[in-house]
């Protein structure tokens, strides 16, 4: 299990950075109070700690001796403290730290367990640096690979593009920031950029552009291009790291808004919104090609007084068990939603008119199997079906008709599969 190291000697700091950490990511934290304390920590969690908060000064290291300790370990570490002045701050970069943050201020603390969130986040995020000239290169690589980002080279556009469509291809994992220079043989940095914006925007890609310095038009232009931000050269590491944290965490957020307007919380399956979207294009599909399609809708039968009699509580948890049933009953092709309440939709791809029954009514016997629990009795559960076998119009006229068959089921004792249809 990943473990952050914390070395401060001042127990009121780490107590409250150490709480931080903990409630708001969710990581394992040591304390040690020395360096002597820090070197038996490391000889007994090993490789388990990923990343180091280390005060400069300590009782038996006053002068950041701890730092070049924790690196011959081959641990990151991030440093802090309550005096800075020029020299300290070009040997503590000199030293290869990811960060310095200064302890004055209770801000302190949010500043570094945000910025421990990033470190280790990265861990599992790819950038591309993209630059003619190898120096520059080497430089990026290394503060990347300091901010824990797997890093790749390209030395042009067209090397680029490559890389980014092999790593789409080989690990599904796609590069998720980008750093590249402008004057560069072939390409520059913002016909690269115009081309990357066609396939990935904004919020799917960080793309940061590098520009000599004074000259500002090429920033705008950057921008304007595509690039979500610019750095003039020379910088501060300091300022690649703010920009590339800024800029990655708001990806993420703008990733986790869109994951919460289209995800129900409680089961985890695409909501309506979510289900209209990857619909359409199948029923567009099947219209064009002449191929099957069904549409199916579902509804718990007599819900409310699972609810009534155990708790809603309980019903939560039939909910959940519902939408992992379907979920595992399912062709990677179909697709799922829950529509609110207690009423799932599938569309199916490609059954015919004569498979359909057989398909929905084993879902309908694994859900009828299932077996809950509550107040000290075992109880289960039986769902309704309603289905359309052939394309209509939209999908909303497939949802209409395929809940007027939900609803026949209902009227005619429920736990059945009704289809209306072709066949
Ligand atoms: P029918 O067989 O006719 O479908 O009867 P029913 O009781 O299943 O249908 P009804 O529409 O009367 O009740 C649905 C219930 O579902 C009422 C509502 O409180 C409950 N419900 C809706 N959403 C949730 C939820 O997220 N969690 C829980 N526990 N209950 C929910
Ligand atoms: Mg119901
Ligand atoms: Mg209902």
């Amino acid at each position: 299990m990943d473990k952050i190291l914390i070395v401060e000697d001042a127990n009121f700091f780490s107590k409250i950075l150490s709480t931080s950490i903990n409630k708001k990511l969710g990581l394992p934290v040591i304390v040690a109070k020395s360096m002597a304390e820090a070197k038996s920590h490391i000889a007994n969690h090993g490789r388990d700690i990923v990343l180091s908060l280390l005060d400069l000064n300590l009782p038996d290291a006053p002068n950041g001796e701890i730092v070049d300790y924790v690196h011959s370990q081959a641990i990151p570490s991030i440093v802090f403290t309550s005096l800075l002045d020029d020299d300290m701050r070009e040997t503590i970069i000199a030293k290869n730290v990811i960060d310095y943050v200064l302890k004055d201020n209770p801000s302190s603390v949010d500043y570094l367990t945000s910025l421990v969130k990033r470190i280790i986040n990265n861990r599992s995020l790819t950038a591309l640096v993209v630059d003619d000239s190898s120096t520059s290169r080497k430089l990026y690589h290394k503060f990347l690979t300091n901010y824990q980002f797997r890093v790749l080279e390209a030395s042009d556009g067209e090397e680029a593009l490559k890389i980014i469509h092999d790593s789409k291809t080989t690990t599904g994992n796609a590069i998720s920031l980008i750093i590249t220079d402008f004057s560069m043989p072939n390409m520059d940095g913002c016909e690269l950029i115009r081309e990357i914006r066609k396939d990935y925007s904004k919020d799917k890609m960080v793309i940061i552009g590098v520009s000599a310095s004074g000259n500002n038009k090429l920033s705008s232009k950057f921008i304007k291009t595509g690039a979500n931000d610019f750095l003039s050269k020379p910088f501060f590491p300091e300022e690649l790291l703010c920009r590339v944290s800024q800029n990655i965490d708001n990806m993420e957020h703008l990733l986790a808004l869109e994951k919460l307007a289209s995800y129900d919380y409680l089961t985890g399956l695409g909501n309506r919104r979510l289900f209209f979207d990857q619909a359409t294009p199948l029923l567009a599909s099947a219209k064009r090609k002449e191929t099957d399609i069904a549409l199916a809708m579902l509804d718990i039968d007599h819900f409310k007084s699972i609810n009534d009699t155990y708790g809603h509580d309980i019903g939560d948890v039939v909910l959940k068990a519902l939408g992992e049933t379907l979920t595992s009953a399912l062709r990677a092709t179909d697709v799922v939603a829950r529509m609110g309440g207690e009423e799932f939709v599938i569309i199916t791809p490609d059954i015919s008119a004569d498979k359909l029954p057989e398909f929905l009514d084993k879902i309908r016997v694994r859900i009828s199997e299932l077996s809950f629990e509550a107040e000290g009795k075992s109880f289960s559960i039986t769902a309704s079906f309603g289905a359309i076998n052939y394309p209509v119009d939209n999908l909303e006229e497939m949802i209409r008709l395929a809940d007027e068959a939900l609803y026949e089921s209902k009227n005619s004792g429920r736990d059945r599969v009704t289809i209306t249809g072709t066949a």
